[in-house]
């Protein structure tokens, strides 16, 4: 008898070379059959009339056949079968290479489905090689056909005739929802989803069982999430405590009042780190928006709680001005912070480094030079990642594996890069969110300009203008494609160009992909310091870095920015407190093109213009945010943004009593098929 364990040798007109075919691509049993997806369809169903087609379109007409078909052969013995077919509305010509077998069925006044490639030709219509079936009532004919993945020798017609043989099994799979799910989210059940993927009645219900699947799949995701988040529970945190940790002296020390968004970020903060359970957070807010204060309290409250703290970014630029502004915040409290970059000298190194491991400093910020394993500490109870996206989960792991035992540290992460979210809850399942959607006061908005390369004179004149008035510019280079030497022409040819500007004379400074990082880091300093008023760049600056006497940034060829990217190089300007300005220059005409230049001119909410970009260009660019090595969905997508909302509502508050079994084995199994994915290792 059939079930979903038989051996798929045991299946009509597969023998043991075919099943060996099965076996090497993971294809085992029946069952396996079964989640064999087809990986697309063809809609021969949608049949349009000949007339209509045009060149290129992959179609389905309804013809009868003009006359008997007629076959010759060429010189060197290729067969060709030709035949002239219509229907009320126009002919066309049908030419088969190789397959004389059909002659004989293409006789006159047979009406056939034809499905295949068009092409017009001056004497009329013309498919090539179409899938031909004969319509006798109509009734016999599949409107939706599935094609298969393939692998080795395996033909579409081995797999389909197999999967049909074991499509009656379809009705044993049992639901891994739980029925009052599928009824209130109006669900096809597993059985009838996959049975509809194999032998699809409609393109409408061919949808509604890849939804129902979709839906499923991103269910058991999250509740993989929340599992694994309440995995790490086993490992506890040092609960720390509000009272004698005298934060309020902190805020009160600040030259400024927090933000309400920011005070938001730091209640999660403080209060994860009150829980004897590892803080997982992500403070998300746009440059500027005042993450580090965020980070210096709850560096504060873990050294005033007995313990020490660890911050670690992505380049020395970056820890550099951390360890300066983190300095000047705690050090009045008597916390001493030390800074370890790889151009720390070695004796200061050892120092540092002795320090941490005796608990003389409790504070610590440094590059990945943090995570080499001769970095002790006393009692790491906090680590802090900026920009965290340039990080990979293990790295990020051990630093908070320094801890000391039993205990594991609590985690802050810090991005810059504003991400919706819906797409944020798959990018960051692991984290739990605090989104900084507000700036500090006093800002005065970016203003953005568009320009054309004709009135690049007034772009120049601008820079000239705030030059002249003390201040910074950085210029954005023209990318230029398949440039191998990482854009140093570009930059130095461009630099050239601007002597004989109204740039001329200007104190300048170059960035490119083919400087060493410390060449990089000497000409960033340069610019820095205030010596070089430009800094020309191929590459995006570096996110983060701080000049803000700079008051201009130009972007050249703007159009061959995404929305995201061109908001993070906008973010480099307009951190003081004078007005400043981004200029985007573009020649290009195309409707996206334009809608960016509208978007940015018109905004500056990095969450506003991260939707925008999601909507422009789909989800693809922000998970190369966060390296590859992405989850493996079978059915839902990144784009399926409401359904990602709607599941997300769904497991937030699901009680354990709807977790069937066969959802803990879902569960598990999509454990081990994510092993290796960073969100769960
Ligand atoms: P980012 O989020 O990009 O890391 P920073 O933490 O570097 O931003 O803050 C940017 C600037 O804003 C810093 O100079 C900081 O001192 C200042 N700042 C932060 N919070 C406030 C606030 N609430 N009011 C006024 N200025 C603030
Ligand atoms: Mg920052």
């Amino acid at each position: 008898m059939l079930t979903l364990d038989t051996n798929v040798s045991e299946l009509r007109g597969i023998g043991a070379a075919r099943a060996k075919e099965f076996a090497l691509a993971g294809i085992n049993t029946a069952g396996d059959l079964l989640t064999l997806y087809p990986r697309s369809y063809q809609f021969r169903g949608d049949t349009v009339k000949i007339n209509m087609a045009e060149t290129g379109d992959v179609v389905s007409v309804i013809a009868t056949l003009e006359q008997n078909a007629t076959e010759r052969r060429s010189a060197r013995g290729m067969a060709f079968v030709t035949a002239f077919a219509h229907d009320d509305t126009g002919s066309v010509e049908i030419v088969y290479f190789n397959m004389p077998w059909l002659t004989k069925s293409l006789t006159k006044g047979r009406t056939m489905r034809f499905y295949g490639r068009v092409i017009r030709t001056l004497y009329g219509l013309k498919m090539t090689n179409p899938v031909t079936e004969p319509v006798f009532d109509g009734a016999n004919l599949r409107k939706v056909v599935p094609i298969y993945p393939l692998q080795g020798k395996l033909t579409q017609n081995v797999v389909s005739s197999a999967v049909a043989q074991v499509l009656s099994l379809c009705g044993g799979i049992s639901d891994v929802l739980h029925p009052d799910i599928i009824k209130k989210y109006d669900l096809m059940h597993r059985s009838e989803a996959i049975k509809e993927l194999h032998l699809p009645t409609d393109r409408f219900s061919l949808d509604r069982a890849r939804h129902s699947l979709a839906f499923e799949e991103l269910v058991i995701f999250q509740l993989a999430l929340r599992r694994m988040k309440q995995g790490v529970v086993t490992i506890p945190a040092k609960p720390l405590k509000f009272a004698g940790s005298g934060i309020r002296l902190f805020f009160d020390a600040l030259p400024y009042q927090l933000t309400g968004a920011q005070q938001r970020a730091v209640k999660d903060a403080l209060d994860d780190m009150c829980k004897p359970v590892p803080m997982m957070r992500l403070v998300q807010g746009d440059v500027g928006s005042g993450k580090t204060v965020v980070a210096a309290a709850a560096i504060y409250f873990a050294v005033k709680n007995g313990g020490q703290a660890a911050m670690m970014a992505p380049t020395e630029i970056l820890a550099t001005q951390h360890y300066h502004s983190l300095t000047k915040m705690l050090s009045p409290f008597g916390i001493r912070v030390g800074l370890l970059i790889g151009s720390t000298k070695a004796k200061d190194k050892q120092l540092v480094k002795q320090g941490l491991a005796d608990g003389s400093i409790d504070v610590v910020v440094g590059t990945h030079s943090l995570i080499q394993s001769d970095v002790v500490f006393d009692n790491l109870l906090l680590a802090v990642t900026d920009e965290q996206h340039r990080f990979g989960v293990m790295q990020r792991a051990s630093l908070v594996g320094k801890s000391a035992e039993p205990y594991q540290a609590h985690t802050l992460v810090m991005s810059a890069t504003p991400i919706p979210r819906t797409l944020s809850l798959i990018l960051y399942g692991d984290l739990d969110v605090s989104i900084i959607d507000q700036m500090p006061p006093g800002r005065q908005p970016i203003v953005t300009y568009g320009y054309n390369s004709k009135k690049r004179g007034d772009a120049y004149n601008l820079i000239a203008a705030e030059i002249a008035a003390g201040h910074q510019a950085y210029i954005i280079c023209p990318l230029v494609e398949e440039d191998d030497e990482g854009g140093k022409r570009a930059a130095e040819t461009y630099a050239e160009q601007l002597g004989s500007s109204a740039l001329g004379g200007i104190p300048t400074e170059t960035v490119h992909g083919r400087l060493s990082p410390k060449e990089k880091e000497a000409r960033m300093a340069r610019f820095a310091s205030g010596e070089a008023k430009i800094l020309i760049s191929t590459t995006v600056v570096e996110v983060g870095v701080d000049v803000p006497n700079a008051t201009v940034i130009m972007i050249e060829n703007a159009e061959c920015f995404g929305l995201s990217q061109l908001h993070q190089l906008r973010g480099r300007v307009g951190r003081g407190s004078c007005q400043s300005y981004c200029l985007l220059m573009s020649d290009a005409g195309g409707a996206n093109a334009k809608e960016r230049m509208r978007v940015m001119c018109e905004t500056s909410d990095g969450f506003a213009i991260a939707e925008a970009d999601l909507r422009q260009r789909g989800p693809g660019d922000f998970f190369g945010e966060r390296q590859s090595g992405e989850l493996s969905f079978e059915f839902a997508g990144v784009s399926d943004v409401e359904l990602i909302g709607t599941t997300a509502a769904l497991v937030k508050d699901m009680p354990d009593g709807y977790i069937t079994y066969a959802m803990d084995d879902a569960i598990e199994t999509f454990f081990d098929r994510n092993k290796g994915n960073r969100m769960f290792n």
